[in-house]
């Protein structure tokens, strides 16, 4: 029965959201609830960009990152991914993971599509600190804006300051 129920709920979250969450059902509550925060407080972003995403849990923490955004090319198509560190999915809060996503989202919106424009790989160190200052002081924002823990927003301006990015007042 409550197998059935998780299902359901699964299910219907999947409706509302009109998401493309492929991660496995033991995480779709957590990571649902970080979608439904984002589509909240950041409804444009999440339209244009979260909805079009693949959501799915991976390894990320191997290549040293808490999330990464990728998009595949094929066939005249593209397909974007928001790809989220599973040990970050079971440890980190709803809040943080629906700041994880905006971060992801805000990526993905800089990039080219298709073959042409730039990506991630494609950057110089200097565009990508430049990038990194808008996406991260966007986070910082939404997660005050949020109302997130102290310690969420205490974290990532340790992480900015130690990548040497500004901080915006
Ligand atoms: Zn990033």
């Amino acid at each position: 029965m409550k197998k059935n129920l998780t299902v359901f709920f699964s299910v219907c979250c999947l409706q509302v959201l009109g998401q493309k969450n492929l991660v496995h059902e033991n995480w779709h509550g957590k990571i649902d609830a970080a979608l439904y925060l984002v589509k909240q407080y950041e409804p444009v972003l999440f339209e244009q960009t979260v909805r079009q995403a693949y959501i799915q849990l991976s390894d990320c923490a191997k290549q040293g990152m808490a999330a990464f955004a990728t998009k595949d090319y094929r066939f005249q198509e593209t397909i974007e991914w928001i790809m989220i560190d599973v040990d970050q999915a079971d440890k980190k809060s709803i809040k943080n993971l629906a700041s994880l996503i905006v971060h992801e989202a805000l990526h993905l919106n800089r990039w080219g599509h298709g073959d042409t424009g730039k990506t991630w790989g494609t950057m110089t160190p200097q565009e990508r600190d430049q990038e990194h200052t808008y996406i991260f002081n966007y986070q910082l924002s939404f997660l005050k804006k949020i109302g997130a823990n102290k310690s969420d927003i205490s974290y990532y301006v340790y992480l900015m300051t130690s990548l040497g990015l500004p901080i915006y007042k």
